[in-house]
């Protein structure tokens, strides 16, 4: 694939980069990634992924846009409130960067339609913040051989973590805490979103090009009020029911 001197010139910052260079836009631009779930996390996400050139998008959220999105959901803008969330970005990230595919499904993601969605793309981004979708997630992502990069936050701190096989998120959340706190009742600073989401997406493009060390098996915990970052090991569950032997 030939880029054209738009591409060029667009990608200019990136094709100067030993860690990705030509090879590293052309895998960029042949990858398909899925994002699920287009909110604090996936919004500013998608909105990288689109930027950086990454060939296909698929957008899965069955939502609209609320006007408490905004003060973090920085893909939508206010005219677009009530207006389903798949497709404003569709219309945002195209207006962004117009070699970049869009695939939309305005819906949610369920054991009928996980493993079809899932299969159809490389790699998934998981934005999602309840227990049953990122487990279904998960277990579709085991089943199907996709790397899944997991963000999450709450309140002043969040989450990226990659998992490649095993450990799998399940190694990682046995099961929903029966205190799951959500933004909604929780809150979240709005500039949380911004770096969670931009982490996660930093994630996958190591992944697709092949850069660095991605954060596979690995949890990076980032704590906004300290102003501080810490990486842990997931351990793998022998028990483990969908990634377990
Ligand atoms: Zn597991």
């Amino acid at each position: 694939m030939a880029f054209s001197e738009d591409e060029v010139e667009r990608y200019a910052r990136h094709l100067v980069l030993s860690e990705l260079g030509g090879p590293g836009q052309q895998a960029l631009k042949r990858a398909r990634v899925l994002i699920v779930g287009v909110g604090g996390v996936g919004a500013p996400a998608a909105l990288y992924l689109a930027a950086a050139g990454v060939g296909t998008l698929g957008l899965i959220d069955d939502d609209v846009v609320g006007l408490s999105n905004l003060q973090r959901q920085i893909a939508f803008s206010t005219p677009e409130v009530g207006r389903p969330k798949v497709e404003a970005a569709a219309v945002r990230l195209g207006d962004l960067n117009p070699h970049v595919a869009i695939e939309t499904f305005q819906e949610r993601l369920t054991d009928a339609n996980a493993a079809e969605r899932i299969a159809a793309f490389d790699i998934v981004l998981d934005g999602t913040d309840d227990f049953a979708t990122r487990h279904r997630v998960n277990a579709a992502c085991v089943a199907t051989g996709r790397p899944l990069v997991s963000g999450a936050l709450g309140r002043w701190s969040g989450q990226v973590g990659v998992f490649a096989g095993r450990p799998c998120y399940q190694c990682l959340v046995s099961e929903a805490p029966p205190d799951a706190e959500t933004c909604s009742r929780v809150g979240v600073v709005g500039a949380l979103a911004g770096v969670v989401g931009a982490m996660a997406a930093l994630e996958v493009i190591k992944l697709i090009a092949h850069a660095g060390e991605p954060l596979v098996g690995r949890l990076l915990l980032y704590d906004g009020l300290a102003g501080t970052a810490r990486t842990v090991r997931i351990a793998a569950d022998p028990g483990c029911p969908v990634c377990g032997g």
